[in-house]
């Protein structure tokens, strides 16, 4: 079994609806969450929109490898509507979006898939949710 955190950010619709959406689809496909972040609101980050964000991060026990977890929330944000991906350091208004901040203590460095998550530390979207749930990022 792994150990993953995963960050989820919506800023279209209704947003706590779209993220308790994808948790449900976190639990059915990828395996159980064992400790959740509160919401958190935050201004959309690298682009301009009126639309702010609900955040949150999530720990999850998974069977799944880090190219199979990156395949399965990418179709969960499908799923759950999402038409386009960030591209060239793009980003756009979105009904989810699901990062994968850390893999067990693993590190990966592909084109398709980085890990840990190359801007996690950056943003407080993502460490102070993150600080609630993991001691170790609570500095
Ligand atoms: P997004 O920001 O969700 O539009 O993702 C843009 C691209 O980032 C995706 O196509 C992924 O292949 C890539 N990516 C690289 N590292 C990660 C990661 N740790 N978690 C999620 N996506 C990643």
């Amino acid at each position: 079994m792994h150990t993953v955190f995963l960050a989820l950010g919506s800023n279209l619709g209704d947003k706590i609806a779209n993220l308790l959406n994808a948790y449900n689809l976190i639990q059915n496909r990828i395996g159980q969450i064992t400790a959740q972040s509160d919401f958190i609101i935050s201004k959309p980050w690298g682009f301009q929109s009126d639309n702010n964000f609900v955040n949150s991060v999530v720990k999850v026990t998974t069977q799944l490898d880090p190219f199979e977890l990156l395949h399965t929330t990418q179709q969960i944000e499908r799923d759950l509507g999402r038409t386009s991906k960030s591209s060239n350091g793009l980003y756009h208004d979105r009904i989810i979006d699901i990062d994968i901040l850390i893999y067990d203590s693993i590190s990966i460095n592909t084109p398709e898939l980085t890990i840990p998550h190359p801007h996690m530390k950056s943003r407080s979207f993502v460490t102070y949710p993150l600080s609630q749930i993991d001691d170790s990022y609570a500095d």
